[in-house]
Order: structure tokens, then C-alpha cells, then sequence
């Protein structure tokens, strides 16, 4: 039989849906793969049935529906105060997965180098490497996930063709501050390099801090590619509604690899989408309110487990500090947790370049009973363990 491609050898399938495979398995609570518990909100749902009932069920055009493209650029510009233009500013994809990938299929040649922040969402490494190009990795570390500056400009100083930023950060929670985005900006800009984000948790923030665009800040919009999705904000995971924005010139490249790759979103849910990008402001400030209900809830219980965990500023990701526990490898303490605790967890090693065993990832995207619930079978841990 003929070999696959090398390329394949350079990662492993998710780590993260592998896990949500498991915790169905053992009927765990899956606080994995981090999605939203329940449905998006009724008048989404609404638009989705006159959706069906319309004129939509033949591709969309293939960057995307104008009036979704209208819509979100209009709501764009309510967050960021940028003015884009629908049909040169947007690609519309089936998620950011998909977002992520166009990005760096755009922006990258065969062997360029791209700057990726460990711990990291693990797509980046993925798509990277899919894309032709090299990962090189600059560390983030516990407990404010900060950077450090001169080891952030010793991989710049590599020439890279792109730094990739997650902000909010999964799986640290970090959020990036103004400063620090212009930190970076101001290194892409010497090195020249594509600063490609991943902002889909823009409106899951803790109080005092604030998401910062990056393609907001002055003089940054022309290297920046954003890659957003309407899967947190409106919790639709499932429609695979994703986008890429960026200058024209980058967007006119961008448009043909996601032409090839997936022709289009499905297009009655772009349909029905537009109804989300017009929802009010106060919409966010409930979703903020309520995701600050959920990670208090969450924290709070998880004292009871008597283990330490990161805080985390923005995102729905928690990462437990599983030491003491006295397992080898955090992938044998998640599967013990789904197993033997009922709730399931991403070993934290999936996400870092450095050997980190230290961890656990939860996802506190559920309904307080849930949340409840999980932390309740967490509290057990200690003894469980014999400790
Ligand atoms: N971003 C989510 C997580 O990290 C999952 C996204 C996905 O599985 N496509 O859990």
C-alpha cells in the first residue's frame, strides 16, 4: 500500500474530541471539548425556521451571503469601530477551524516559519503544519500566561512569516492587554510578519479586563487577519459559522483557498445568522454576566477539590492544577477523572510544547446544574485518591 503523507506524522488526531468520544463513552459530564450547553437563543432558532422556509437552499455565494457579510460587518464596527467593506474585507467560512486554516494557507510558503504561543489552541499547530509551514513556539507562563519579551523577540528574529495570538486565550484564559498587542504588533511590523488572531471568545471577558482588536489598533489593520466565528458568542457551534477578515489584498488570496477548500457556509444559516449580528448591545452584556456567573460558580466549587487551578481572565477554560494527585502523565489522571470522577477533562499536555503534565483542562461553558453537579463529583478527588 502506498504511504500517507509525511506531513501527518508532525501531530496527532484532537486530543480534545478524542476526549469528548470518552466521555460519552462512560456517560462522564463532558466539561472536554468546550461548547456551549443548551441552545441559542429562540429568536435564532425562529429565524432558522423561516430560513428553511425561504429561498436558501443552493450555495450561497461562495465568500459568503451579502446579507450576512452586510451584517457582520456592521457589527464589526459596533465592537471595533472599523468601517469594512462587506465584499472586500470578509470571507465567511464553516468556522474559524476553517478560518484558521485559510489564513495560513494564505499567508504562509512552504517552510515559513509561524510564531504559535504555548499553551496553545491545538488547530494552530495542526493547521500549520498542514498549511507547509514550521511552528516555533514561545512559552506563556502560569500564572499570568505573560510572555516574555525577549524570548518573543528571539523567535521573531527568526524571520518568521506569521505570529498566531488567541485572544481570549484557550486554554490559558489570558487576555492580551493593549500593551502587549502592540508589543507584538510592533515586532510583526519590524519583521514583517502577518499577526493572524483567533478572537472568538472576543465577548467571554472577566471584569476589569477588556478585549482589544487587534486589526482595531492604529496602524496594525494592514498585517492583521482576524479569524472569528459566531460558534461562542450566539452558541451555535454546531452551524459552523466562522469568518476571516482582513485587508483586501489579503482577503482577494484568502477568497480562492476557501473557494477550493469548501466552496461555501451553509447558506440558510448564514440566512438565519443575521438575526444574532443585529442582536442588541444589552445581548453581550447578558452573555458577559452570565459566563461571570458560570466561571464563579464553577471556581467556587472546584474549592472544595482542594487543588489549585489557573484564574482565568477571558474564554470558558480552566486549568487544573493535577500534581498531587500522583498520577505519571496527565492523560492517564483526565482518563482516571472521566472514568472514576464522572467528569471529563483535555490532559493539558495537548496543548504545550514544553513537557507540562501538570494539568487538566475544564470547560465551563454548562447550566449552573451542571456546573454544580461536575464540581460536586470533583470534590471527591482527594479522597478517591487516598489522599
Ligand atoms: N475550542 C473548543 C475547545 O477548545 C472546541 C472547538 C472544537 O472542537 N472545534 O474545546
Amino acid at each position: 500500500m502506498p504511504k500517507t503523507a509525511s506531513r501527518l506524522g508532525g501531530f496527532t488526531e484532537s486530543v480534545i474530541r478524542g476526549m469528548s468520544r470518552l466521555a460519552a463513552q462512560h456517560n462522564a459530564i463532558n466539561l472536554a471539548q468546550g461548547f456551549p450547553e443548551g441552545n441559542p437563543p429562540r429568536q435564532l432558532i425562529d429565524a432558522l425556521i423561516c430560513a428553511a422556509e425561504g429561498p436558501h437552499h443552493q450555495y450561497a455565494m461562495t465568500w459568503g451571503a451579502p446579507r450576512f457579510r452586510q451584517a457582520l460587518a456592521r457589527k464589526v464596527q459596533r465592537f471595533t469601530g472599523l468601517a469594512l467593506d462587506p465584499d472586500q474585507n470578509f470571507v465567511v467560512t464553516c468556522g474559524s477551524t476553517e478560518a484558521m486554516m485559510v489564513a495560513l494557507m494564505t499567508a504562509c510558503n512552504p517552510g515559513d516559519r509561524v510564531v504559535v504561543f504555548s499553551p496553545f489552541y491545538e488547530n494552530y499547530v495542526a493547521d500549520t503544519i498542514l498549511s507547509g509551514a514550521v511552528p516555533i513556539y514561545v512559552p506563556l507562563r502560569a500564572p499570568d500566561f505573560r510572555y516574555d519579551l525577549a524570548e518573543l523577540t528571539l523567535a521573531f528574529a527568526q524571520n518568521p512569516k506569521a505570529v498566531i495570538v488567541c485572544n481570549p486565550s484557550n486554554p490559558s484564559g489570558k487576555v492580551f492587554t493593549r500593551e502587549e498587542l502592540l508589543e507584538i504588533g510592533a515586532l510583526a511590523q519590524k519583521y514583517d510578519a502577518f499577526v493572524i488572531t483567533d478572537e472568538v471568545y472576543e465577548h467571554i471577558v472577566f471584569a476589569p479586563h477588556k478585549h482589544t482588536a487587534m486589526a482595531a489598533l492604529p496602524g496594525h489593520f494592514e498585517r492583521t487577519i482576524t479569524c472569528n466565528s459566531l460558534s461562542k458568542t450566539y452558541s451555535m457551534t454546531g452551524w459552523r459559522l466562522g469568518f476571516v477578515q482582513a485587508a483586501p489584498e489579503v482577503i482577494a488570496q484568502a477568497k480562492k483557498v476557501h473557494d477550493f477548500l469548501t466552496v461555501g457556509a451553509a447558506a440558510p444559516l448564514q440566512e438565519a445568522a443575521v438575526t444574532g449580528l443585529e442582536f442588541p448591545d444589552s445581548y453581550y452584556e447578558e452573555l458577559r454576566a452570565s459566563y461571570t456567573s458560570r466561571r464563579d460558580i464553577f471556581l467556587d466549587g472546584l474549592a472544595a477539590s482542594g487543588l489549585k487551578w489557573t484564574e482565568p481572565e477571558g474564554a470558558y477554560f480552566v486549568l487544573l492544577d493535577i500534581s498531587p494527585l500522583g498520577f505519571a502523565t496527565d492523560t492517564q489522571a483526565a482518563e482516571w477523572l472521566t472514568r472514576e470522577i464522572g467528569v471529563a477533562g483535555v490532559p493539558g499536555s495537548s496543548f504545550f510544547r514544553e513537557p507540562e503534565h501538570r494539568y487538566v483542562r475544564f470547560h465551563f461553558a454548562k447550566n449552573e446544574a451542571t456546573l454544580t453537579e461536575a464540581t460536586r463529583r470533583l470534590s471527591h478527588i482527594k479522597k478517591l485518591r487516598g489522599l
